[in-house]
């Protein structure tokens, strides 16, 4: 079932396939942090790289793409496909719905391809919980609280009540950190950016992931 992967290695009973199960690269951190910048500089240096994209009940921000950064649906449309099981996960951010399309992920995964999900804690917990031995969890915290803020005030697109509100849910999703696998403190965001890449490294060589190579090591003898 799966396409890709490590070339095939020759055995004496023939060649044997290795798949790698494609990985599930979970990056959460409160708003502000720089997780989106770091998750679209994984992206361009990862072409293969699959971003899933969420469905939410907010409105579209400027630039913001349907299909492309979001699902942007209505309420009635977000609950009726909570309803059907069509969403891995979900929950109320900021007061809005938000959830990760099962379908694709399914798809991903089987086929070898790795995915990045730009998720809230909440969606972490679930994802890892429905598929234990696929999700990999890194949090980016901001080297400080002031710095945060600052970035908050820095973005046109939120209003200084919506920044009120993100401050205090920025503290609530900061006091997950330990949840996670990895942790980056995005001080210089070049380094940031190697370090989450060196963490999707490390996951896409996981043992557990390289299916059939038990195979390939026995035609050593
Ligand atoms: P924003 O509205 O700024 O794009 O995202 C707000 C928050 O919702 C971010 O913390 C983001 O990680 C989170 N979020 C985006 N998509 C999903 C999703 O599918 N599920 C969950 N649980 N959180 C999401």
């Amino acid at each position: 079932p799966f396409e890709r992967g490590p070339a095939t290695g020759p055995t004496a009973a023939g060649p044997v396939r290795i798949h790698r199960r494609g990985v599930c690269l979970v990056i959460s951190a409160p708003s502000g942090a720089g997780k989106s910048t770091i998750a679209n500089a994984l992206r361009a240096s990862e072409p293969e790289l699959v971003h899933s994209v969420s469905v939410t009940t907010r409105s579209p921000r400027p630039g913001e793409v349907e299909g492309v950064h979001y699902l942007f649906r209505s309420l009635d449309e977000f609950g009726a496909m909570a309803e059907a099981g069509e969403l891995l996960e979900h929950a109320t951010v900021f007061g809005r719905g938000y959830g990760t399309p099962r379908a694709p992920v399914e798809a991903c995964l089987a086929a070898g391809r790795d995915m990045v999900f730009d998720i809230d804690w909440q969606g972490y917990r679930q994802i890892r919980s429905a598929l234990p031995e696929d999700v990999v969890g890194l949090f980016v915290l901001p080297p400080s609280i002031a710095v945060l803020e600052q970035r908050l005030r820095s973005r046109a697109s939120d209003d200084p009540a919506e920044i009120g509100r993100r401050m205090a849910a920025a503290r609530d999703e900061i006091s997950h950190w330990n949840e996670f696998d990895h942790v980056i403190i995005n001080a210089e965001l070049d380094r940031s950016i190697r370090e989450a890449r060196a963490v999707l490294q490390a996951a896409r060589l996981g043992t557990r992931r390289q299916h059939g190579l038990a195979g390939f090591v026995q035609g050593f003898g």
